[in-house]
């Protein structure tokens, strides 16, 4: 490759180099792409204490909100110009087909940067409460104040989008805020602390620290100055990452693993649904936390369903992630391929029927790389490990169900709750369904759409608390009550004599 990038840190408004680097290649051919300065637990150190210092004097929480939007707004833009170089970029480091990455991996991420700005200039930051004494001689305010230090880990598959659903809301609330890529996918994340500094936002509100999840990322969890973490990755790390939030009681926000059931309802669009079933599972190789794996499908139709994901699934064009063809590229990493292919043995394993792909594709365009073909199971039961365990990867488990109940029942016993879909050509239905589902976000007649004016987040062990939507500031604030007292008098307080006789 003839260019190979070099990247440094930022840390407090400035580039950081080490000793130490980070390889970033492209999981399509396994070329060197750039080479990334690898942060250590002092690096972090250093962004913390640039971040309170930032936090402490006031240059970033001391402005006013419509200010703070009108640095958020000038990013998107300056996102928007360079659209498609940093879409290349994502596929680059981390696989995903260049006109997806353009469309979710950087579109999104430019679309919900904006309307983070919009919270900064409509959010209640300080409201007046019920008047506390009529007539009014006591009155209250709440205000939401930022909390201080933040600090965001995240993972490769969305790393830019998921960055900013905790960049977004912190700086429009006036935190400060340090983040930790994943050790293969920091390129955008660079890119994005390069133009957020040209676009004038102060030295060390933003510092990207890249380097690896137990150093980096531990000190950003366990270090005392940092006051909230924001996580996105696997349910393993997240409980890690709360336990290690405990010492300071920080304030926690964690997306983790999903196993989204997919229901198909006997009366679906079968067309529309098969589609959709295939876009809800391998979109980004099916390396999503909010994927739709188990496809949950009403005995009446199963058999014809079945032969259409079959027929539709091979049409799917597998390849350079970089021509704006591709449907589907390649898995992240050789353990990612070599997880997602022992899954795969699982389930022949547990008795589910191999009902297309299982393999690696063949071709020399595959020979180097990370390459899985994608999948689908049938005739799987909801107490296989492929029906139970997040696979990460692009494959479906088909299970039948005699009734929408036994659907519902299903797509329950999980303990993830991050996603869900139902696909029925009758609306009420079908909202039935969505109501009975624990899940955080449920589609209907459609997948993968998470929209930034709505909350995104799990229930049970998919999560804690909620990114996104008109309430996405509270996380990243503090509520403070403050009594005003009119009277001049506390006659009616614990020492009424004393305090309400005249002076003499
Ligand atoms: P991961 O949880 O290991 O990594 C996510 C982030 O956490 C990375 O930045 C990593 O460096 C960091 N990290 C790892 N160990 C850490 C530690 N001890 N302390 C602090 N930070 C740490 O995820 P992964 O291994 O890259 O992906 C594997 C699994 O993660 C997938 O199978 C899937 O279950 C899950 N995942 C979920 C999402 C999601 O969007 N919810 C995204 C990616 C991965
Ligand atoms: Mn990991």
């Amino acid at each position: 490759m003839d260019t190979v990038r070099r990247y440094s840190m930022f840390i407090d408004g400035d580039w950081a180099d080490a000793d130490e680097r980070l390889e970033i290649r492209s999981p399509a051919t396994g070329e060197l792409v750039a080479s990334v300065a690898k942060g250590s637990r002092e690096h972090a150190d250093r962004a913390i204490a640039a971040a309170k210092a930032a936090h402490d004097d006031g240059r970033w929480r001391g402005t006013s909100p419509s200010e703070r939007a009108v640095v958020l707004d000038a990013i998107a833009d300056r996102l928007g110009e360079r659209i498609d170089e940093l879409a290349v970029l994502e596929a680059q480091e981390n696989g995903a087909p260049v006109r997806q990455a353009g469309a979710f991996q950087i579109g999104f991420s430019i679309a919900h940067l904006r309307y983070f700005a919009g919270q900064a200039r409509t959010y209640a930051f300080e409201r007046t409460g019920p008047l506390l004494q009529v007539p009014t001689l006591a009155s209250g305010l709440v205000r939401r104040e930022p909390i201080g230090v933040c600090a965001a880990i995240v993972p490769w598959n969305f790393p830019l989008l998921l960055a900013m659903w905790k960049i977004g809301p912190a700086l429009a609330a006036g935190n400060t805020i340090v983040v930790k890529p994943d050790e293969h996918t920091p390129l955008t994340l660079l890119e994005f602390a390069r133009i957020a500094g040209e676009c004038g936002l102060p030295p060390g509100v933003l510092n990207v620290v890249p380097g690896e999840g137990p150093v980096v990322g531990a000190r950003l969890a366990s270090h005392p100055d940092v006051r909230k973490i924001a996580f996105t990755g696997s349910t393993a790390v997240g409980r890690e990452i709360m336990r290690m939030a405990a010492g300071n009681v920080k304030r926690l926000t964690l997306e983790l693993g999903g196993k989204g059931p997919n229901i198909v309802l006997d009366d679906a669009d079968l067309d529309l649904a098969a589609d959709g079933t295939l876009f809800g599972c391998l979109m980004n190789q099916g390396q999503a936390c909010e994927s739709g794996t188990r496809i949950i499908v009403a005995d009446a139709i199963h058999d014809k369903f079945v032969e259409r994901l079959i027929e539709r699934i091979s049409t799917i064009s597998i390849g350079d992630p970089l021509d704006p063809a591709t449907d589907l590229g390649p898995v992240i990493s050789a353990e990612a391929r070599d997880r997602i292919l022992r899954y795969i043995e699982s389930g022949r394993a547990e008795g589910a029927t191999l009902a297309y792909g299982g393999g690696r594709p063949a071709g020399p365009q595959f020979e180097r790389g990370y390459w899985v073909e994608p999948t689908i199971f049938t005739d799987v039961r909801n107490d296989m490990t492929i029906a139970r365990e997040e696979i990460f990867g692009p494959v479906l488990a088909v299970i039948r169900a005699e009734s929408t109940a036994e659907a519902v029942r299903i797509a329950n016993d999980s303990e993830y709750g991050l996603s869900a879909g139902v696909w029925s050509t009758d609306n009420q239905r079908a909202l039935d369904v969505a109501r009975q589902l624990e899940a955080g976000t449920v589609w209907v007649n459609d997948w993968h759409m998470v929209n930034a004016a709505y909350p995104f987040g799990g229930y049970k062990q998919s999560g804690l608390g909620r990114e996104l939507g008109p309430h996405a500031l509270d996380e990243y604030t503090e509520e403070k009550f403050v009594h005003l007292d009119l009277s001049g008098r506390l006659d009616r307080r614990a020492y009424p004599l004393l305090l309400s006789t005249p002076p003499a």
